[in-house]
C-alpha cells in the first residue's frame, strides 16, 4: 500500500499501481466497440514494448478495416438513436464531469500506464493526464451553452441557424502523450457526436482505459470507441464513408497522405503536425528565465513534443553568457528509466526514433555545428538519449530545418531584431514560437510578425483547455481546445420558415 492507499504490484520490475498491472495481465488489451472490450475480428495482436527497458510488457488488439468498420457502425448507430446526442445538455454536462472525476481519482493508474508504454517519466505523467481532465471540465461546460441563433431577414420568415453535432467523428493520435487524447475527444462529445479513436500503435493502454472509464461515467456505449492498428487502420477510418470529420495528430508526411484521402469523401480535417519552433532571446531578456525555459522545452519529454523550442535564437551580445546557463541547467539532468523519480528525461518511443536521433547529432557534427553539450545515454535496454547542445548553427544545416523529435536543441545566432524574425520565420513549419525580452514594444512586434499559430512571450509551452490551439504552415490547420474547437466539431443548419398571418 502506498500513502494514497492503493496497492502496488510489480510489472517488468518496476512498482506501478495494482490497477495498472492488473488491466496489463488481465490478458490482451481490447478494442472497445459498442462499450464492450473486443479481439481482433481475425485475431491479430501486437507486442506492447517498455520503452524504458525494451522489454514486452503486454498484448494488445491489432485490428483492420473489418474491426474499424465495426467501430463505426457502432458509433453511427449510437449517433442516429440519440442516446448521447439527444441527452439533456444538463445530463451530458453531469457525465462528462463524472468522467473527468473518474480520471482524477485514477490519474496514478493513467500516469503508470503512459510510463510503461509510452514512457512518460514521472514528473509529466499526472500533466498529460491532467491535460485531459482539464479538457473534458473545460467542455463539459458547454452543451448548456451551445445555441444557435435568429439573423434578421424582415417580417415574412423566420430564420433559425442551428448548430449541430456532425455525426461520426474519426480522431487519430500519435504516441507522445496519450492519455490526453480528450483535448480532441472531449470538444467532439460535448457538441454531440460519437468518436471513433484510433491512438498510435505503440500507445494502446491509456486510451483503452479511459474508454472504459468512460462506459463507467455514463457516456453510453458506442459513443467513445476505440480501435488499434497502426497506419492502415488509420487510412481506413479516413476513407469510411460512415465517418463525417476527422482530428489528425501526427507527422507531416502522414498528414499530407491523410488530407488527400480525406478529400476524396470531403471530409474536413483538423491537422496538427509538427514544428522547428523558434525561441528568440534579446540582450534584455531575464537570461536564466529565458535558458532554461528554453532547454527545458526541449529536454521536456525528450524531446517529442510537437512544441519543443528546438531552434533557439540568441543575440550575438548574450551569445556565450546564454550558452553557458543552457549547458548549466542541462547538464546535470538525469537520464533513464520512466519510473525513476529523479529522471528528466525519460526514453525515446523506439530503438528507432533514438536511432534517428543519433542520426542528426551525427549531422550536425558533420555540418560544422559546435557539439556544446553531449552527455552519454545510460548504458541499458532502454532506448535513452542524453540533452545535446548544438552552438554556431545556421539555417542551412539540417539541425536547424528538421524536426528531430528529440532531446537536440539548435542555437542559432543573430543581430537585428529584424534578423531574428526573418530567422525565425524561415521554415516551413509554423506551429509556435517564444520570445524573450523585456521590451513591450518588442513584445507587440513580435506578436505581429512570427509565422505561427501560439507565441509565447517570456514564458513556454503553457496550454489551457479555454486556449485554442494549432499550426500555420506545415504545422497543420484547425483549432484544437477553446470554444474554436467546437466550431470544429459542428455544423450549421440555417432553417427558414414563412410566416403566416
Ligand atoms: P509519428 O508516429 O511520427 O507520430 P505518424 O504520423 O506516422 O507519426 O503517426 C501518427 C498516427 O497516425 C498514428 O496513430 C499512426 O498509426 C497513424 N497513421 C499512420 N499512417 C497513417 C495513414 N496513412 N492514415 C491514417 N493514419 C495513419
Amino acid at each position: 500500500m502506498t500513502a494514497t492507499g492503493h496497492h502496488r504490484s510489480s510489472v517488468d520490475g518496476t512498482e506501478v499501481d495494482a490497477r495498472a498491472a492488473a488491466f496489463l495481465s488481465a490478458g490482451t488489451i481490447p478494442h472497445v466497440i459498442e462499450g464492450e472490450r473486443r479481439m481482433s475480428r481475425v485475431g491479430g495482436e501486437r507486442p506492447i514494448m517498455n520503452p524504458s527497458t525494451g522489454n514486452q510488457i503486454g498484448v494488445v488488439a491489432d485490428g483492420d478495416a473489418d474491426d474499424l468498420d465495426d467501430a463505426v457502425r457502432s458509433a453511427r448507430a449510437a449517433f442516429e438513436d440519440g442516446r448521447w446526442r439527444l441527452l439533456a445538455p444538463r445530463e451530458k454536462e453531469e457525465r462528462l464531469h463524472r468522467l473527468a472525476d473518474l480520471i482524477a481519482e485514477q490519474r496514478e493508474v493513467t500516469g503508470d500506464l503512459d510510463g510503461l508504454d509510452a514512457g512518460i517519466v514521472r514528473k509529466y505523467a499526472s500533466f498529460v493526464s491532467q491535460a485531459s481532465i482539464n479538457a473534458l471540465r473545460y467542455y463539459a461546460g458547454w452543451p448548456t451553452k451551445i445555441s444557435g441563433h435568429m439573423p434578421p431577414v424582415g417580417p415574412d420568415y423566420t430564420v433559425t441557424e442551428r448548430i449541430e453535432p456532425i455525426g461520426v467523428m474519426g480522431v487519430i493520435k500519435p504516441w507522445n502523450g496519450p492519455a490526453a487524447f480528450f483535448n480532441q475527444v472531449a470538444p467532439a462529445l460535448a457538441a454531440g457526436n460519437s468518436v471513433v479513436l484510433k491512438p498510435a500503435e505503440h500507445t494502446p493502454l491509456t486510451a483503452t482505459y479511459m474508454a472504459l472509464l468512460a462506459l463507467e461515467a455514463g457516456i453510453p456505449p458506442g459513443v467513445l470507441n476505440v480501435v488499434h492498428g497502426a497506419g492502415a487502420v488509420g487510412s481506413a477510418l479516413v476513407a469510411h464513408p460512415g465517418v463525417n470529420r476527422l482530428s489528425f495528430t501526427g507527422s507531416v508526411n502522414t498528414g499530407r497522405a491523410l488530407a488527400a484521402a480525406a478529400a476524396q469523401t470531403f471530409k474536413k480535417v483538423n491537422i496538427e503536425l509538427g514544428g522547428k519552433s523558434p525561441v528568440v532571446v534579446f540582450p534584455d531578456a531575464d537570461l536564466d528565465l529565458a535558458a532554461s525555459t528554453a532547454a527545458g522545452s526541449v529536454w521536456n519529454n525528450s524531446g517529442q513534443v510537437c512544441t519543443a523550442g528546438s531552434r533557439t535564437l540568441v543575440h550575438r551580445d548574450i551569445y556565450d553568457d546564454f550558452l553557458e546557463r543552457a549547458v548549466k541547467v542541462s547538464e546535470n539532468l538525469t537520464v533513464g528509466h520512466a519510473f525513476d523519480e529523479a529522471v528528466d528525461l525519460g526514453p525515446l518511443i523506439t530503438p528507432q526514433q533514438r536511432d534517428k536521433v543519433r542520426s542528426y547529432v551525427d549531422i550536425g557534427r558533420a555540418e560544422g555545428a559546435t557539439v556544446r553539450l553531449a552527455g552519454g545515454a545510460p548504458d541499458s535496454g532502454g532506448n535513452f538519449q542524453a540533452p545535446v547542445i548544438f552552438a554556431d548553427v545556421d539555417m542551412s544545416m539540417r539541425v536547424a530545418r528538421e524536426e528531430i523529435f528529440g532531446p537536440v536543441m539548435s542555437v542559432i545566432p543573430f543581430d537585428t531584431e529584424d534578423q531574428a524574425y526573418r530567422i525565425a520565420n524561415d521554415t516551413e513549419f509554423g506551429l509556435a514560437a517564444g520570445v524573450f525580452t523585456r521590451d513591450i514594444a518588442r513584445v507587440e512586434r513580435a506578436a505581429d510578425v512570427l509565422d505561427a499559430g501560439t507565441v509565447w512571450i517570456n514564458c513556454y509551452q503553457v496550454l489551457d483547455a479555454a486556449v485554442s490551439f494549432g499550426g500555420a504552415k506545415y504545422s497543420g490547420y484547425g483549432r484544437s481546445l477553446g470554444s474554436p474547437a467546437l466550431e470544429e466539431y459542428t455544423r450549421r443548419k440555417s432553417v427558414w420558415s414563412r410566416r403566416y398571418r
